[in-house]
């Protein structure tokens, strides 16, 4: 295993290391067996006793140097000066097969400096909450961090009631957030913040260094990304729950989960965070939040970069979101090409999702598989709003030179049949917190491929029930 932990050589100012404080008696309740093998954690170089040890805390594979990250950001609009990783540790960073490197980064290792007054611990339900959700975003292609291996001990840990322990081995490229700019800036340190400008650029962003301004450049490439990331959030109908500003990736990966979900039933404005009392972080609010807080990593960047510059990379924002989004909905509906009234089309359909309850993924999924009228009618409710629009859509799809099946053979590409429903997850954290790991596993397992049809598995791709439309999540974690 080969470990190059360039942070902790090069920001040695601005981290804490630390050993992680371990899991008694840990347990592996899932392994990304193939992320694993890539990483080089392969069953004949380290047994699964050893692989649970390294993965709770128990144990430090030699080259690791477990750090605490310093960093601060913008929680719910406020500047928050104390921030940092309060409960995980980055244990090194490892190159994989293919020489590309990936930080390790344990979730719930103990309370650091940045703690404040926190326990330090992830509980079991908010860990395969993660696990999940990395995964199935990436198997989504939306951008995310990955897991790799997710633990639980019999620590206790007191949360509204007692949980268990776990810990949340997170995976990505890199865990610099907007908040390790804002940090650097707030605290009045240029040189430090230039320089981590440029480690980013070399390690993450090299081909900035080929244009003519590279500062301009990345932060312009943020910019985009940001827009690109939140436009498939939108079009997968993905709630992210808490979109600070420390919880924005610099590589626009989706990043932190926390009480994030899925649509169930389409609606526009809706708040899947209990804790979110002003709807902040509302569903059809991503979009320009993702532009609130690059406009926080812009003031960051106003050392470095004129205020032209600034705000001509800020205008991008728009035009991308809105080029990516239509791009992926143009597909979701079956479209080859955008024409005139395709928005109308789209606003109507959601409108109508909105007005009958009717389930976001499951509603595309359905226009993927049949274009019989009396179907779509009984999907949709038979009432005047629903047959217009049925009509309406098949009078369009029907002008394409295109036949059913290569249309449905497309949409279905990316109108997946399976989605992390918060029900779905529920029920898997139910029975883990009683011993019972195979659920979270099938899920998993299920999630992995989410276009393709799958033997034995149609209730996973079931609306969720009635009680689960008011399953509520609290930050608490
Ligand atoms: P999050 O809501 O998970 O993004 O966390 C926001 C901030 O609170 C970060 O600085 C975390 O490290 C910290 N934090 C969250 N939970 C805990 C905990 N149980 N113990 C210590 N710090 C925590
Ligand atoms: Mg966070």
């Amino acid at each position: 295993m080969q470990f190059n932990n360039r942070y902790y050589q090069q920001f040695t100012a601005h981290y804490h290391s630390q050993l992680p404080q371990p899991l008694s008696h840990p347990k592996l309740v899932c392994k990304n067996q193939t992320l694993a093998d890539y990483l080089g954690f392969t069953p004949d170089l380290i047994s699964e006793a050893d692989f649970t040890r390294v993965f709770s805390g128990q144990s430090v594979i030699e080259g690791m140097q477990p750090l605490a990250q310093k960093y601060t950001g913008h929680q719910f609009g406020q500047y928050n000066p104390q921030l940092g990783d309060g409960r995980g540790l980055l244990l090194g960073e490892l190159k994989a097969e293919d020489n590309i490197a990936w930080d390790l980064h344990l979730k719930g290792a103990g309370p650091t400096p940045y703690s404040r007054g926190g326990d330090g611990r992830a509980v079991l339900r908010s860990s395969i909450r993660e696990f999940l959700a990395s995964e199935a975003l990436h198997h989504l292609g939306i951008p995310s961090s990955r897991a790799l291996a997710l633990t639980v001990g019999d620590n206790p840990v007191y949360r509204e009631t007692q949980e268990q322990a776990a810990m949340l081995t997170r995976v990505c490229r890199s865990h610099i957030r907007f908040g390790h700019f804002e940090y650097l800036f707030h605290t009045r340190q240029p040189d430090e913040l230039k320089k981590l400008v440029d480690f980013c650029i070399e390690q993450y962003f090299p081909d900035c260094l080929k244009a003519e301004k590279p500062v301009y450049a990345f932060f312009k490439q943020v910019v985009l990304d940001t827009a690109r990331l939140i436009a498939k959030w939108q079009a997968f109908g993905f709630c992210h729950g808490v979109m600070n500003s420390d919880n924005m990736s610099i590589l626009g990966i989706t990043f932190d989960y926390g009480p994030y979900a899925f649509l169930d039933t389409y609606q526009e404005g809706f708040i899947c965070n209990h804790s979110d009392h002003t709807g902040r972080y509302a569903f059809n609010r991503q979009p320009s939040i993702g532009l609130w807080n690059l406009n926080c990593l812009a003031h960051a960047f106003s050392g470095l970069l004129s205020m032209d510059e600034l705000k001509s990379a800020l205008l991008e924002y728009e035009p991308a979101f809105i080029n990516a989004y239509s791009q992926l909905m143009q597909q979701k509906l079956g479209f080859s090409q955008w024409q005139p009234d395709d928005k109308l089309i789209l606003g109507k359909l959601l409108d109508l999702m909105q007005a009958n309850q009717l389930d976001y993924s499951n509603t595309f999924r359905q226009l993927s598989e049949t274009d019989k009228q009396s179907e779509l009618l009984s999907w949709f409710g038979a009432n005047e709003q629903s047959t217009e629009w049925i009509n309406q859509y098949l009078r369009r799809i029907n002008q394409q030179p295109m036949s059913a099946s290569e249309r449905f053979a497309n949409m279905q590409k990316i109108n997946p049949k399976y989605i992390l429903r918060n029900y779905l997850a529920q029920n898997a954290i139910s029975a883990a917190e009683q011993g019972d790991f195979s659920l979270v596993n099938e899920l998993y397992q299920v999630l992995q491929n989410p276009f393709s049809e799958q033997a034995g598995k149609q209730a996973f791709a079931k609306n969720a029930p009635e009680w689960a439309q008011k399953l509520e999540i609290s930050c608490s974690s």
